[in-house]
């Protein structure tokens, strides 16, 4: 399935679909929701890309979502809150400072000074790599995996494999915004994954 593929229509209906589909159990979920700018075709056609930056803009709405999160897994020991490049770095730092956790940057080729373990994986078209310091987790760890958005899994299956590769436990997966297969319990590579709200497809 394609990354947030546009269907029939275009983008005139995404306000009120988005709208309609908006989850109603906490009130800061709809803020979330309503908060996050969906642009279609890019970063090229058929793609709904849907970009958190403005969800950023707003403070109480950032506020809330980190707080959601935090709220989450305040309770569940987390040591470290790993977060994916390029916007899983901007809401996992975040929650680790309001988790007091220690916050591990996952990141694209040749970005991390340090001694790295490499994981590739696949895109819809072509391949793409995510790295990790050896030395910044060690094993038995209790991880948060996060990221704005989910659309096939493949980059967090990447996160998982990294974190399991140095023997720690990862706990759960969370994104801001994701595909609505994620909503519920969904598993991937035998974690759980958490997302906010879902995206529209
Ligand atoms: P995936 O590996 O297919 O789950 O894609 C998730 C990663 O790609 C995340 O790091 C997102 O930032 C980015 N991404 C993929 N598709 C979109 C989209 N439609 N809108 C926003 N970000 C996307």
């Amino acid at each position: 399935m394609a990354r947030g593929e546009l269907g029939e229509g275009g983008g005139e209906k995404v306000a009120a679909e988005r709208e309609a589909a908006a989850p109603a159990e906490d009130p800061r979920l709809q803020g979330i929701f309503s908060s996050i700018r969906v642009i279609p075709h890019f970063p090229k056609h058929g793609i709904m890309f849907n970009d958190v930056t403005t969800l950023m803009l707003r403070p109480q709405v950032f506020k809330d979502t980190v707080d959601i999160l935090a709220e989450r897994y305040g309770g569940m020991a987390i040591s470290a809150v790993a977060g994916i490049e390029a916007r899983g770095l901007i809401f996992g730092s975040s929650v680790a400072l309001a988790l007091g956790a220690k916050f591990v940057p996952l990141r694209k080729p040749n970005k991390l000074p340090g001694k790295v373990i490499s994981e590739v994986y696949t895109l819809e078209y072509g391949h793409d790599c995510l790295e990790m310091h050896v030395d910044a987790v060690q094993a038995g760890e209790r991880i948060l995996i996060i990221d704005d958005f989910i659309a096939t899994g493949g980059t967090i299956s990447a996160a998982i494999r990294l974190l399991d590769r140095v023997g720690a436990n990862v706990i759960e997966c969370a994104c801001v915004v994701g595909l609505p297969k994620y909503k519920g319990h969904f598993k991937l590579n035998g974690k759980p994954i958490y997302i906010l709200v879902e995206c529209r497809n």
